[in-house]
């Protein structure tokens, strides 16, 4: 291996056969003041949200998840923990940053784009990460979505043939077990127009024993299914992780990573880079690197816009485009996910652009006439073309 992935820390009074055990890890996850204390000497202000705070934002963490942090300050320590800044006034708290109570057509379905929904089907983690966006449901412990609203979900799905795409969320739908999981799986599978099916957990992150070959045989039967997972951190990569990572890869489940940047947490091209290269050496695709939502007390987790464009900035010619992720920010409101990219034009005039380069090289691009720009042959494919620009409007 080129890089190292270290176990964890197991306490040795836990057996191996528990340690690795997903359901063990969330029977046994840290939710009290006093689960924490057996594990963490908490400071004041974290003793405090537990006490203040609780009523905001649920909290729990796997033993496995909390046995990689370390002291006050830490980074994994600041994903897991509740802080007193939490309750405090921030300069932008929304419940809602995505609007997604408004495009919620049916139970537990978000639809925004055209061609794709979020279905949530759990609102439970096995780790309440204190940056969520989606605060207004996660973490209410309503659990898995009831039978009447799953099938009214399920028909919302069906009657819109413009949807092609799926994306399993929560909470963590990897919460749920096997038997449920491959009935939604087979469920989805019965529409026709579904292709593709995504699955966002950061189980891979804070439970990587969720990941066994049972697990991988059910997605891989209802393939093709993409798994995104949400690691933040190179310390996250532990040797669990790895494994879990590498199961899925090997099976066919293509497996892509949405990080978020946090303040005092990974904000720097240092960490990025360090995550983002062990993630591609596994065989994950840095896919998305997030400006943190403005959820409510996550303020103190957010970093400015200016500090994640210079970061994005000074990766640029550093790191293979593979390990590169797309720094993008969602515009509150639910005004979709807009792309943050490092300004590299200086000037523009007529057909030619003036460009300077991420190490100082100066040079212009002049474009053909715009009367010699035509288009291609195009066949059935402006068919579909058109079918899924409106897949939304065209059914509603
Ligand atoms: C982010 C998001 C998606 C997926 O967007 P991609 O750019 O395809 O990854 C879909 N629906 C909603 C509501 C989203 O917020
Ligand atoms: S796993 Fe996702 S949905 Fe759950 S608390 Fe963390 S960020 Fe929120």
């Amino acid at each position: 291996m080129k890089f190292h992935f270290p176990k964890s820390p197991k306490p040795e009074h836990i057996a191996a056969s528990d340690w690795n055990n997903w359901t063990w890890q969330l029977r046994h996850s840290l939710k009290t003041l006093g689960d924490f204390e057996k594990h963490f000497e908490l400071s004041a202000d974290e003793r405090a949200a537990f006490t203040e705070g609780k009523e905001l934002f649920n909290i729990r963490t796997t033993p496995y998840y909390a046995s990689l942090s370390g002291g006050p300050g830490e980074s994994i320590r600041q994903i897991l923990m509740p802080q007193r800044f939490e309750i405090e006034e921030g300069s932008q708290q929304m419940l809602d940053p995505l609007g997604e109570r408004k495009n919620n057509p049916a139970p537990r379905v978000i639809h925004r784009y055209s061609d794709r929904v979020l279905f949530l089907i759990t609102d439970i983690c096995s780790v309440y990460c204190r940056f969520c966006t989606r605060k207004h449901f996660t973490g209410q412990e309503q659990a898995f979505i009831r039978n009447e609203e799953y099938e009214q979900a399920l028909a919302y799905i069906k009657a819109h043939t413009g949807i092609r795409e799926v994306i399993l969320s929560g909470g963590d739908p990897l919460t749920v077990g096997d038997a449920q999981l491959d009935r939604v799986l087979s469920d989805l599978r019965k529409i026709d127009h579904i292709e593709i099916i995504r699955i966002g957990s950061r189980m891979p992150v804070v439970c990587p024993m969720r990941i066994t070959e049972d697990l991988v045989k059910i997605l891989k039967k209802h393939k093709p299914v993409f798994l995104m997972s949400h690691f933040n951190h190179p310390n996250e990569l532990t040797e669990e992780a790895a494994a879990a990572l590498e199961l899925l890869v090997d099976n066919g489940v293509p497996v892509m990573n949405q990080m978020v940047l946090l303040n005092g947490i990974n904000n720097h091209a240092a960490l990025v880079q360090a995550l983002n290269r062990r993630l591609l050496y596994l065989r994950v695709k840095p896919y998305y690197m997030f400006q943190c939502d403005p959820s409510i007390g996550t303020d103190h987790l957010r970093t400015s816009v200016e500090d994640s464009l210079e970061i994005q900035k000074e990766l640029w010619g550093h790191l293979s485009g593979l390990a590169m992720p797309n720094l993008s920010l969602d515009i509150p409101n639910g005004g979709g996910k807009a792309y943050l990219v490092p300004n590299f034009q200086t000037a523009h005039e007529g057909q030619t652009r003036h460009f300077t380069g991420w190490d100082g090289v100066d040079a212009q691009y002049v474009s053909p006439s715009a009367d010699k720009i035509k288009k291609p042959l195009l066949g059935s494919y402006m068919e579909e073309w058109s079918h899924l620009k409106c897949g939304k409007s065209q059914n509603d």
